[in-house]
């Protein structure tokens, strides 16, 4: 399977084709169409797969064609990681990828430990895709600086396992209970243990497992 046989949009085939990659990786090729399709998704997947990918492809595809459109400027993805360092790295993807659409999909990294007042302009201005730790994420949704509630349309929960072990247990659970009902889910994880069972009744739909 090639990207071009995806159906996705001109502009992201144009940054893929920039990235180098000949073709998608195992879980791309698994995870795109039926992503593409609204389907939530239960990856076992570690670093080096190309996981980011395969769930950022879809999301930016889903944006790009409107299915996922408010007509409001709005936070529309919501992508939770367990460290700074992949949140730099999921940001850094992300834009990769929508290079030849940054105007029309902005994304924000909050993942840091900056100053929480710092972090308020960038999220006055509604990025479409926001990355952030668990934590920081219910911190802005507390303060109001980040409102899904009305707009949410996809949910990325990245490296479960980690957040697990990193005691972020608590605060994605109260992050979960302040979402709306419907929304697209992604929960990728290195490992399936136990948490992660209890996480995937939590948050996803009649989801397809992918175990690569
Ligand atoms: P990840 O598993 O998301 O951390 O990605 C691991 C690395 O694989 C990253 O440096 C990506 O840029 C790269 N990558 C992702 N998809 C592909 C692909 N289809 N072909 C070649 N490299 C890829």
């Amino acid at each position: 399977l090639q990207f071009h046989e995806l159906g996705l949009d001109d502009r992201l085939l144009k940054s893929i084709a920039d990235l180098r990659w000949a073709k998608p990786t195992l879980i791309q090729e698994k995870a795109i169409p039926l992503a593409l399709e609204g389907k939530d998704l239960l990856a076992r997947a570690r670093t080096g797969s190309g996981k980011t990918a395969a769930y950022s492809i879809p999301i930016i595809q889903n944006l790009l064609q409107g299915k996922m459109t408010v007509s409001e400027q709005a936070i529309r993805v919501l992508i939770l990681v367990p460290t700074k360092e992949l949140g730099q790295q999921v940001q850094q993807m992300i834009r990769q990828l929508t290079v030849y659409c940054a105007r029309d999909i902005k994304v924000a990294d909050i993942s840091g430990q900056a100053d929480i007042s710092a972090q308020r302009p960038i999220l006055m201005e509604k990025p479409d895709i926001v990355v952030g730790t668990p934590s920081r994420v219910l911190t802005h949704m507390t303060q109001q600086t980040i409102c899904v509630r009305d707009t949410l349309q996809a949910l990325v929960i990245d490296e479960a396992d980690l957040l697990f072990s990193f005691g972020f247990e608590e605060d994605l659970k109260n992050l979960l209970c302040q979402l709306p009902k419907i929304f697209q889910s992604f929960l990728m994880s290195a490992t399936f243990n136990e948490d992660v069972q209890a996480l995937k009744e939590l948050v996803l739909h009649n989801p397809v497992t992918l175990k690569l």
